[in-house]
């Protein structure tokens, strides 16, 4: 592990000074990052600890939404009434990840920004384009049964990890972010990157701004969401597929649906036809199985993981049926 500085600051625009330095890392909970400077993957020259920031409260929005401080633990998020009473599509996302332990250290600010967990990309002794651009990519033509099927380049096949991002998506949450000239809002959908030709980037954060708070724009999704993940064991595994279904019904029909797909992509996909197909009609079997087609068209597995294309079709079909019945009603 290479030696590096430390600075724990009071206040963000303290944060923010520390973290415009060049080689300088921002870290919460710091339950990927560290890791991953462990395996010698990252090198911070610097480290600004952002975990004692005042930026861990849970606020109504004066539009009906919230918004989560970065600094708030995924526990606490998790668990907050009205997270639980507006959002429980998030709240089930957040305590489908991870362990209880974990979840205690991880923050809403550091899931947003958790790396991939391809196997490939933690081992130094393997050529990996988003460790070492260039180097080539000991996925494709490895074990590849926990990679994308879809949205992946020559360069990169990894998945995005998270739980939490995929219920954010279909969410529609906005991330806001800060630097030391001022603050911006990145909707979801723009916040995480495909690999392309650039698989080393994950996000389109600055070199040096912060994710100070997420906003969840008001929901008619509450009574009607299931987050479902299929995963190797039941706890403590990362998804292989998970799919965030919400409907808004009026008596039988579908007014609207959202659906994200986690653990496909390095990005929750979500695919607007796919939503569009739901509306305006009782949910039923077929009219589920469509949507679940319509949003893995396109996929493209590789040696090891065909077996997602179907296991996600099904996933979804499962969680659309949960998503439609009765608040209360039995899973
Ligand atoms: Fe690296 Fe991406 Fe290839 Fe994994 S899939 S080895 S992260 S380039």
């Amino acid at each position: 592990m290479n030696p590096f500085s430390y600075a724990r600051p009071e206040t963000v625009d303290e944060a923010l000074r520390l973290g415009s330095q060049p080689g300088a890392r921002y870290i919460g909970g710091g339950t990927n990052l560290l890791d991953l400077v462990k395996a010698g993957v990252e090198q911070p020259q610097y480290l600004v600890d952002v975990s004692r920031l005042p930026l861990a409260e849970v606020a109504a929005l004066p539009d009906g939404g919230l918004r989560l401080g970065a600094m708030i633990s995924n526990t606490d998020a998790a668990n907050h009434p009205l997270v639980r009473e507006r959002y429980p599509l998030l709240a089930q996302a957040l305590l489908s990840g991870a362990s209880g332990q974990l979840r205690n250290m991880a923050t809403v600010g550091g899931n947003l920004l958790q790396r991939t967990r391809c196997h490939y990309f933690y081992d130094t002794g393997f050529a990996c384009n988003k460790r070492k651009p260039g180097s080539g990519c000991g996925a494709r033509d490895g074990i590849n049964r926990i990679h994308a099927i879809l949205g992946a380049s020559e360069q990169c096949i990894a998945v995005h990890p998270s739980d939490m991002c995929v219920a954010l998506a279909a969410l529609e949450a906005v991330v806001v972010v800060r630097d030391t000239t001022g603050e911006r809002r990145i909707p979801i959908a723009d916040f995480h990157c495909l690999p392309g030709n650039t698989p080393q980037i994950d996000t389109t954060l600055a070199p040096g701004e912060l994710v100070v708070a997420v906003d969840l724009p008001p929901s008619p999704y509450a009574a009607h969401a299931c987050y479902l993940k299929v995963r190797d064991r039941a706890s403590f595994a990362f998804a292989l597929v998970s799919v965030a279904a919400a409907l808004e019904l009026s008596g039988n029909t579908v007014r609207s649906a959202r659906l994200a797909l986690g653990g496909v992509a390095h990005k929750p996909w979500r695919v607007p036809a796919a939503e569009q197909a739901l509306a305006g009609r009782p949910l039923t079997a077929l009219s589920a199985a469509s949507a679940a087609r319509l949003l893995l068209a396109g996929a493209q597995p590789f040696e090891h993981n065909a077996f997602k294309v179907g296991l996600a079709e099904r996933a979804v079909v499962r969680a659309l049926q949960v998503a439609n019945r009765p608040p209360g009603g039995s899973p």
